[in-house]
């Protein structure tokens, strides 16, 4: 009888202690499938749920896509790293959680460096203080027009830089300018100081399709692998005067006289004693009696002897409807008839025909005007 019990407890305590620990021990035991996420032959951690992970590692991913053009076209998406998936049978316990796997996947080695501008900062200067090209300060602030920085604003001059790199390859079909050239037409009508524009240029355009590489959003690679013409440029025509004046330098050289002063400038005046108006036609330079007078520019002597008031006067037709006096001359250089060089000494100052001293009264006409000859010296 005691012998019947004894085997009952044993077979009670078999039964609820020995045998579940058993059952447990061989789950404990037990192997279950899994993956192995192995980066450049290292196993970073396992998980029993792939398909999460794969979700995981895409939505990593997929951040760096943010600031690329939607209508850019995604060709790949990759690991700069050997990445694979290891298929394994390990005890449950040797499992890592997936908040581990996820938390290894975003590890950074290193944080991006942001900076602000101050006063006389410039990508020049900034790439030189932080040590990289002004090349790649451009690729680190594509959002950021390197002729337009002010102070306060931020700059990135050292990349984030994550563990785990990720790799896109795109292509961008974009519209860009084609620039006009502008051809020049030389004219010695016009002076060297004037310039007509005969026809406007226009920018053509074009479509240009770029191959882009970006490691963790940045650039890496770009080329433009395509061109395609849209509109052609039209060249603009633009027309030189390469005609020459007498060079004005200095205080006294007025070009046409070595002078001393301006005694008289071109326009109404009131004469102090009788408040009478008078409109002087030309500027007086007060000069030596004979200092050698100039011609303005290129032309033809078409008066040269005395004229009233004028006393011994040159006048020259430069074409073009411009002509130029040269009034009280002491002496006279060239003939009626003659061609003249620009700078060709056709007389001497003095003070002949109505005049107090010497000087050289000097004209500009224009189409039968007198201009104010201080615009043209
Ligand atoms: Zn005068």
């Amino acid at each position: 009888m005691l012998k019947r019990i004894m085997a009952m407890i044993l077979a009670i305590i078999f039964v609820l202690v020995v045998f579940p620990a058993l059952i447990s021990w061989a789950d404990y035991l037990k192997k279950v499938p899994a993956y192995q996420f192995v980066v450049d032959g290292e196993v970073w951690f396992t998980i029993a749920n792939r398909g999460a992970l794969e979700k995981a590692l895409t939505d990593y991913q997929q951040q760096y896509l943010e600031k690329v053009d939607p209508e850019a076209q995604v060709k790949k998406i990759s690991f700069a790293q050997d990445v694979q998936f290891v298929p394994v049978e390990v005890r449950k316990d040797q499992i890592d959680p997936f908040e581990y796997a996820v938390e290894r996947i975003y590890a950074v080695e290193d944080e991006a460096v942001e900076i602000i501008i101050k006063k006389g900062d410039n990508f020049w200067n900034l790439a030189k203080t932080y040590n990289i090209t002004v090349a790649d300060l451009e690729i680190l602030n594509p959002e950021v027009d390197p002729h337009r920085i002010y102070p306060g604003d931020k700059l990135v001059v050292s990349p984030f830089n994550p563990v785990l790199d990720v790799m896109i390859e795109l292509e961008n079909t974009v519209l860009e300018a084609i620039p006009f050239t502008v051809q020049y037409q030389k004219n010695n009508n016009m002076f060297t100081h004037e310039k007509a524009i005969i026809r406007e240029g226009t920018e053509g355009e074009k479509e240009v399709v770029y191959q882009i590489t970006l490691r963790n959003g940045y650039q890496e690679k770009l080329e433009a692998i395509q061109e395609t013409t849209l509109k052609e440029p039209t060249n603009a025509l633009v027309r030189i005067g390469t005609r020459t004046t007498v060079y004005r330098g200095g205080r006294v050289n007025y070009g046409v006289v070595q002078g001393k002063r301006i005694s008289s400038t071109y326009g109404w005046r009131i004469h102090p004693i009788t408040g009478k108006r008078r409109f002087h036609d030309g500027l007086d330079i007060a000069a030596n009696h004979g200092n050698s007078v100039y011609a303005y520019t290129d032309g033809r002597v078409i008066e040269a002897g005395w004229n009233g008031g004028y006393g011994n006067c040159v006048l020259i037709d430069h074409g073009n409807g411009l002509k130029t006096r040269y009034a009280h001359l002491s002496r006279i250089n060239v003939k009626v008839g003659q061609k003249i060089k620009t700078g060709q000494k056709i007389g001497a100052v003095g003070s002949t025909g109505n005049s107090t001293g010497p000087h050289l009264h000097f004209e500009v006409i224009k189409n039968g005007k007198t201009q104010n000859p201080l615009n043209y010296l």
